[in-house]
Parts: C-alpha cells; sequence; structure tokens
C-alpha cells in the first residue's frame, strides 16, 4: 500500500521551489542581457557602465588582494569603511552615524535591502511600495512573508515628472502596515523626490509610527543641479530609517556588490542579526579601497554626473529621433520611453522582439508593476554607456524605425 503522503513528497522534490516565490522567474535583467547577447544586440536593458571607476581604486583593490587582504572582514565591514560611510554620510546630509554601531557593510544594495526586510518584515505585515518598484522588494517582501500595497507613480503630464498622489498613499496604510520602501532617485523612473514629496511620506511615518526603508543607491547621479534629499534628514525621521546605498552606481563598478545600510542603532542590530547568517561579510579587499575612495573621489564623482546627464541628452534626444517619446529623467542612468508613438502598445511584446528586429535591448517598464496596465507602454533605455555605443543604438532604432514605418 502507497505510503499516503507519497504524492506530496514527490512534489517536493520535481516542484521543490516554496510556494511564495513560484510567481518570480528569471529577473527581466538577466533575460534581457541573455537576449542582447544572443542577438549580438546593443545592451541598454541592464543598467551598468562600459567604463570603469576611478582607476585608484581599481588600483587599491588590486594591491591589497596581493598583499595579503584575503581573509574574513568583521561581519559589520571593514571599520575603515564604516568610518568613511560615516564621513560622507556627514558630509553631504549632515547626518551623524556611529560606524561601530550604525553603519553596516553588505553584499551590494540588494544583500541590504535582502536583510532589512527580513529583519524587519513578519509573516502578513504590509509593506507600501511605490510602483514602478525595482524587482527585488517584491520578491524579498514576498519571502518574508509580508504583503505588498503598491502606490502608483504617475507621469504629472506630457513630458512631467512622475508623483505620487498624497490621498492614494495615506490611503494605502492599514494597521498592519508596518514599513515604507522609497527608492529616490527612482529606478525606473528616474524621478528624484523632492522635500515636499518626502515630507508627505514622513508625515505619515511619524502618524503611524512606520520604519521606512531608502534605497539610495543613485544618490549621486541626479542631474541639471538637482540636490539628492536623503530622506533620513527630515524631521522625525532618523531615528526610524534605514538607507541603503551601494559603491556600484557610486564608483561605476556594478559587479563588485557591496553596499551599505546607515540608520539608528536599533535597526542596524536588527539588520545584523539577519545578515550574520545570510553571507556574514562582504568581500574585504574592496571594502578598504572603497572606504579610500569615499573619502578622496569626490571629483571623480561629480564628473561622472556631468558625462551622465550629457548622456542622457544624448539618448533623449535619439530616441526622439527614433519616434519614441521620452521622459527626461531627473537622476539615475535610465530613461523611460513611451513606445505609444511608434503605434505599439505592450513594451513587453516589443522589449522581447526589439532585439532580433532591431538589434537594440531595452527593459519593459511593465514588469516593475503590480498593476501592469499602468506601464504598458514604457521601456526603459539605459544610458550609462559610451557615447558611440548610445549612438549606434540610435542609430538602430531609427533604421528600425524607418523599415518598420
Ligand atoms: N536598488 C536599485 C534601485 C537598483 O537599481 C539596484 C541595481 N544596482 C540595486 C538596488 C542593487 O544594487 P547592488 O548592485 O549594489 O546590489
Ligand atoms: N540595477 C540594475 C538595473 O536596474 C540591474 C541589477 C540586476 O541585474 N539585478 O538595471
Amino acid at each position: 500500500m502507497p505510503w499516503p503522503e507519497a504524492d506530496r513528497y514527490a512534489r517536493r522534490v520535481e516542484e521543490p521551489l516554496i510556494e511564495r516565490m513560484r510567481a518570480y522567474g528569471e529577473t527581466i535583467f538577466a533575460e534581457m542581457t541573455r537576449l542582447a547577447v544572443e542577438t549580438d544586440s546593443v545592451n541598454l536593458g541592464q543598467g551598468f557602465p562600459d567604463t570603469d571607476g576611478p582607476r585608484a581604486l581599481l588600483e587599491n583593490a588590486s594591491r591589497n588582494i596581493l598583499e595579503g587582504v584575503n581573509q574574513y572582514p568583521p561581519g559589520p565591514g571593514r571599520l575603515e569603511l564604516r568610518r568613511a560611510v560615516s564621513r560622507y554620510r556627514s558630509r553631504h546630509y549632515g547626518l551623524d552615524f556611529d560606524p561601530e554601531s550604525e553603519v553596516y557593510v553588505t553584499v551590494g544594495a540588494t544583500g541590504g535591502i535582502a536583510a532589512s526586510l527580513s529583519a524587519l518584515v513578519e509573516p502578513g505585515d504590509e509593506v507600501i511600495v511605490f510602483e514602478p518598484m525595482y524587482d527585488s522588494y517584491a520578491a524579498m517582501i514576498s519571502l518574508a512573508g509580508g504583503v505588498r500595497r503598491p502606490v502608483a507613480l504617475r507621469h504629472e503630464a506630457e513630458g512631467g515628472r512622475f508623483t505620487f498622489d498624497p490621498a492614494e498613499l495615506r490611503a494605502a496604510i492599514t494597521p498592519r502596515t508596518r514599513l515604507i520602501m522609497i527608492n529616490t532617485p527612482h529606478n525606473p523612473t528616474g524621478a528624484v523626490f523632492t522635500y515636499a514629496e518626502l515630507e508627505e511620506i514622513a508625515k505619515l511615518c511619524r502618524e503611524h509610527d512606520l520604519i521606512a526603508i531608502t534605497d539610495e543607491v543613485y544618490e549621486f547621479l541626479t542631474f541639471d543641479d538637482r540636490e539628492h534629499v536623503s530622506p533620513a534628514t527630515l524631521p522625525g525621521m532618523r531615528e526610524r530609517t534605514l538607507s541603503i546605498s551601494s559603491v556600484g552606481k557610486m564608483f561605476a563598478v556594478t559587479g563588485w556588490k557591496i553596499g551599505w545600510v546607515t540608520g539608528p542603532e536599533p535597526l542596524v542590530r536588527a539588520v545584523r542579526t539577519v545578515n550574520q547568517f545570510l553571507t556574514f561579510s562582504a568581500n574585504g579587499a574592496l571594502q578598504l579601497a572603497i572606504a579610500d575612495a569615499i573619502d578622496n573621489e569626490g571629483v571623480w564623482v561629480q564628473r561622472q554626473r556631468l558625462e551622465l546627464q550629457g548622456k542622457r541628452d544624448r539618448l533623449a534626444e535619439g530616441l526622439r529621433g527614433a519616434g519614441f517619446d521620452v521622459n527626461v529623467c531627473e537622476g539615475t542612468y535610465f530613461l523611460m520611453a513611451d513606445i505609444r508613438p511608434l503605434g505599439y502598445v505592450d513594451g513587453e511584446d516589443l522589449a522581447r522582439a526589439l532585439p532580433r528586429e532591431a538589434g537594440v535591448a531595452a527593459v519593459p517598464a511593465k514588469v516593475f508593476y503590480d498593476h501592469r496596465e499602468e506601464g504598458r507602454h514604457l521601456m526603459r533605455f539605459a544610458f550609462c554607456k559610451k557615447d558611440d555605443v548610445l549612438d549606434e543604438a540610435v542609430g538602430r532604432l531609427k533604421r528600425w524605425g524607418t523599415a518598420e514605418g
């Protein structure tokens, strides 16, 4: 007689993934990069620069490895890096964090997001997220057993900025709301939240005693003299905010996967408790080099910002020339383009076809929304590429558009 549970156990092997993660397949970035490689396309999908970070940073990292910085760093990170992070948070935002207890180094911002959400979200807790949202938020909230409450960022008007309706945000809060995720500068819309917008959010955090997790990986990539406002600087926010950053964007080394979390001691301690069992620590040789770069490479960061601003304008003009309606971003290195003027309605279909048809890869914005209809007509193009690469992409899109039309 068969064991009564046999069926269930058999399925455990054939379909082993836990139920709450089954909605998540391959990430859109991996899928589009693979498609770009297969079709020899210009890859404006996954956001990674095609030039390296500051030379001194690269040399220091190599030297550290050769000189023997090759064993485990302390779990919370090398103190040199924690001190450098504390200094720049103070220099740029006037916020003081104790390097010993209020700064914690993670495996990229992704590691910081995963550890923070795992540490703070109980099963059934609700998390407010602005959509479109970076893909790891949804997955990590699900893994923690939390529930997403998306609030839309919408285009104000033709060519306008993306913003949210404060009434909609307020209406999303329930007695189960535990925290709000804020991503500014925002991927994929390129919006840089204003002080007034952040104050709307802060007001609700104070009123309902909510925690904020802020993803600030693009903090130094803002354009047209716009300044990034770190949400922890708003009244009453320092004591309830975990701010997450990454070296990947700051110094154009996305493959290094070092990030850091800053916040009040109790929140950072919660992250530390979880993260010591997730990754224990992050690459030590790189941490030392990054500490030095944070203290000494302000000019490089400023130059990167200006160069990217030029690339933004170059790609925006090119995409318009190819028939897209383009929203000029305020920060990040992404442009959102409306495909409807070209006669298309679904960005996901077009993103899958474009590499083969035009030799250009981009990312459909739709996948960053729970309410997929909201982003159906939008595609995200990365402009952190050499000028000739951007020009090649535009040339290909124009030829494709002409052939199509
Ligand atoms: N948050 C946002 C908004 C991002 O765009 C990215 C991609 N860099 C990350 C987090 C992940 O950063 P990291 O590569 O440091 O894990
Ligand atoms: N942050 C990058 C982007 O938005 C991709 C990171 C990844 O591949 N997961 O394009």
